[in-house]
């Protein structure tokens, strides 16, 4: 075979979900795609804001010579200055545009890092359920994963992050709120990670960087509070996107900011920059650099997605279905009402409800609904989760 036999190999490993992809368009040729409901993408199904289409054409207009050419890999200056301003706002931290790279989206972010971190075999812990892309990102840059489970109720387990640190271990990967459950960790439990990794580094010399994946940042729902990472952890990264704040995933545009007294984050700074250029993005698209850095204080209307969460997920409580409330993001986790979740979404898909088994997040048992989807997508699929839970209900007791 002429690709990669590690690509032909993980591709493999992979391919359920992408037959269930499948499935699922089959289903829409034969039923229609109205009658077929769809939980498993996480692309937004709401426009973004007004102001954005506003700077968007603002920036395309500007009459300037030169706003489309190469620019330093790290971003336009201004641009990171203008983040950086509102990333210190947001974090009680003072960062200057030195701390900023501009990025193609949270993915671009993440590799970015891992890229400029990682050393052939150091490990990188990721927790469990997890964005199943980690643990592609990781070995592509010939890191190894450690997964560290969480509790039942998806809070940090410190012991399970504990008996997964080891002397090679150099990052630990932190997703809140999180890709597929809603948690968001609180304040009190993130300084708790922090001195357990503090103490880690205190016994082998090494620090361990902590890595907070945060596209979901701005989608916090009655009130949650999520806790300022860069404050917290002693060698903060921060990743982060507008794919899901103003919806615009299409668009790849984000940034990463480095907690400014972290080990080493000058050459740390150094290093994103080059990683960025050599992993063959060069920099962050130069107009959406200049559409967002204009815009930081903008976010979709929340409230949307807090009452397509609480419409979908009452309709599964009152069904019988077990499920922890997010706190934040755009996504379900219930528990599957038999402990196969792969045939549970099969008996879904038969009733024409498409879901993503949770083993394919890392954790067994549970199947993940997007819910960022038209409400006519919610009410239609109510009854395709009762007869599949109804008849995995009777499948149980006989
Ligand atoms: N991290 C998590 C947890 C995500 O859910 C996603 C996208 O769904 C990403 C990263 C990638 O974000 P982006 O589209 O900004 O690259």
């Amino acid at each position: 075979m002429s690709i990669s036999s590690q690509i032909g190999s993980t591709m493999q490993r992979s391919s359920w979900i992408r037959r269930m992809f499948d499935q699922g368009i089959e289903l829409k040729q034969k039923y229609g795609e109205t009658n077929v409901f769809d939980f498993t993408l996480g692309n937004p199904s709401m426009e973004p804001p007004r102001e954005f289409k506003e700077a968007l054409i603002a920036a395309a207009t500007d009459p300037r010579p030169g706003l489309h050419r190469y620019m330093p890999n790290a971003g336009l200056p201004e641009v990171r200055s203008a983040i950086a301003e509102s990333v210190s706002r947001e974090h009680g931290i003072h960062l200057t545009a030195r701390h900023v790279v501009m990025t193609t989206g949270a993915a671009c972010a993440l590799n970015v890092a891992l890229k400029a971190l990682l050393d052939s075999g150091d490990e990188v812990i990721t927790l469990a359920p997890y964005f199943v892309e980690y643990l592609f990102y990781v070995p592509n840059h010939g890191g190894v994963n450690r997964i560290a489970e969480t509790r039942s109720d998806f809070g940090l387990d410190l012991e399970a992050i504990a008996e997964a640190l080891g002397p090679r271990t150099k990052a630990l990967i932190l997703n809140s709120p999180n890709n597929p459950t809603g948690v968001i960790y609180p304040e009190e439990d993130l300084k708790r990670l922090n001195d357990l990794l503090a103490g880690h580094e205190r016994n082998t010399g090494r620090p361990v960087y902590v890595i907070h994946d945060d596209p979901y940042r701005r989608l916090i729902y009655d009130g949650h509070k999520e806790a300022s990472s860069l404050k917290i952890f002693d060698h903060g990264i921060f990743c982060t996107s507008h794919a899901k704040d103003i919806s615009i995933p299409g668009e790849r545009i984000g940034y990463l900011a480095v907690r400014p007294d972290a080990a080493d984050a000058d050459a740390l700074m150094d290093a994103c920059a080059f990683t960025i250029r050599v992993l063959g993005f060069v920099n962050a698209p130069a107009l959406m650099q200049r559409v967002v850095a204009g815009i930081q204080h903008v976010t979709v209307d929340v409230e949307v997605y807090r009452r397509k969460r609480d419409l979908l997920l009452d309709a599964l409580l009152e069904i019988g279905y077990r499920c922890v409330r997010p706190q934040g993001a755009f996504y379900l986790f219930p528990e599957s009402p038999i402990p196969d979740d792969v045939a549970f979404t099969r008996s879904l898909m038969e009733h024409r409800v498409m879901a993503v088994p949770g083993s394919g997040f890392g954790r067994q048992g549970h199947f993940r609904l997007a819910y960022c989807v038209e409400d006519s997508t919610i009410q239609g699929s109510l009854a395709g989760f009762k007869a599949a839970f109804d008849q995995a209900q009777r499948l149980t007791q006989s």
